[in-house]
């Protein structure tokens, strides 16, 4: 599945998966349900669905990112600090940027995103202080707190 089709919602699952994958070893249905705030049927039919598409796999008691999954989990974060960044020096707070930067990642090619990170002077770290330019993303990043009802 090319990452340009997928919703911000499928770019959810790959960042709660990816951040589970860290903390707990691996990402179960119910886990992801719960860190979603959503009912364990729909996390299982989207979670079914990415793996079709070929960005998670099974493994034992739950999902993991399969290689290509990274891959788009990394360009969708870069995107995300990229546009968060730049919607802060617009005069949004840090969380309204994030938000919002949420829902336009899916949409902006990474050779436009990355134009915009050199017209912002090439910052290393968003509002937030994760870092931009990574060859993966933290695992808590301000894009799984934006989602995620932690705790
Ligand atoms: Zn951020």
């Amino acid at each position: 599945m090319p990452s340009e089709l997928l919703s911000p919602r499928d770019v959810d699952y790959l960042m709660i998966v990816y951040h589970l994958s860290h903390v707990r070893g691996v990402a179960r249905t119910s886990d992801v349900a719960k860190y979603l705030g959503i009912a364990k049927p729909t996390a299982s039919l989207m979670l079914k669905k990415l793996t079709r598409s070929g960005l998670l796999r099974r493994v034992d008691s739950g999902y993991a990112l399969t290689e290509e999954g990274l891959s788009v989990c990394t360009d969708m974060f870069i995107k995300h600090t990229i546009i968060e960044t730049a919607l802060t020096r617009l005069g949004l707070d840090p969380d309204e940027a994030c938000k919002l930067a949420r829902e336009i990642e899916v949409l902006i090619p990474m050779d436009k995103a990355l134009k915009i990170w050199e017209g912002l002077g090439r910052p290393e770290r968003c509002p937030h202080s994760d870092p931009i330019r990574c060859s993966a993303p933290p695992p808590l990043s301000c894009r799984v707190r934006v989602v995620a009802r932690l705790r």
